[in-house]
């Protein structure tokens, strides 16, 4: 019954069609940097016809917004009053969703490589991790059909979502993935070796900090996408949460 139903799915018929209406769907996806996280989520949200929504952009805007203000990473009442105060919510008409700070698009300074190297302390920061975890639930409770990746989504955020993930892979083809991205985005090919530290460093951050580390959170399905590419992961994790989601 479940695989000829899943069969039946396509772009004009979604999982979202198909389950009652009152049925809430999250599904959440955990992981180290490099992993393809987004990707993944962005993909597998648009498959089941369900929002989308990147932590990870989260912590990325507040570290935007201290570096930006010359806010040291030590003053966390400063950093939390002034990230309360920027209000960050998605655009939930862009694709995918974009975030805004004061109403305004942060656009891809939240990717710019010294945000990158700060996030993973700015995330650290016990009290400010708390206020992103009532926001990402208020979103959670207002799309209720929704693919959440970061690294505490499955642990600490929403510990009953319906399907839990944890994507992983090997350091060195993490790496590979994020220097052919940053090629990709500015044109410079960097040294492998450095952004191999650099991930290194990011995971050991978010593996050891005391609030919200990242974890497999309990029950998670644990994927190794070293040797997939990213349609083979994508529909991998699809069929996962169809047939959960159809059996229940
Ligand atoms: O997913 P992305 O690589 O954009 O996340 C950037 C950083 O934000 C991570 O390295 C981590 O330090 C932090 N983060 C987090 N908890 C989340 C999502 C991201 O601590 N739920």
């Amino acid at each position: 019954m479940t695989p000829t139903l899943i069969g039946t799915l396509d772009s004009t018929r979604t999982l979202a069609d198909v389950v009652p209406p009152e049925q809430s769907i999250i599904v959440t996806i955990d992981g180290p940097a490099g992993t393809g996280k987004s990707s993944v989520a962005w993909r597998l949200a648009q498959k089941l016809g369900v929002d989308v929504l990147d932590t990870g952009a989260m912590y990325r805007a507040a570290t935007a917004i201290a570096i930006d203000r010359n806010i040291p990473d030590e003053d966390v009442d400063q950093i939390l009053r002034v990230v309360m105060d920027a209000d960050l919510h998605f655009d939930w008409n862009a694709s995918p969703p974009a975030i805004l700070a004061w109403n305004r698009p942060m656009g891809e300074r939240i990717r710019d490589a010294d945000v990158s190297a700060r996030v993973s302390t700015i995330a650290a920061i016990g009290p400010l991790r708390e206020h992103m975890v009532r926001k990402q639930r208020i979103i959670a409770h207002q799309h209720p059909r929704l693919v959440s990746d970061g690294r505490d989504q499955g642990s600490v955020a929403f510990p009953d979502a319906e399907v839990k993930f944890y994507l992983d892979a090997d350091v060195r083809v993490r790496a590979l993935r994020r220097a052919s991205q940053i090629e990709r985005e500015s044109g410079r090919r960097p040294e492998l070796n450095q952004v191999v530290r650099n991930l290194e460093r990011r995971d050991h951050l978010d593996k050891t900090r005391k609030d919200g580390p990242l974890v497999v959170p309990d029950g998670a399905i644990i994927v190794d996408t070293s040797e997939l590419d990213l349609d083979q992961v994508v529909n991998h994790l699809y069929r996962q949460v169809c047939e959960r989601i159809l059996q229940d």
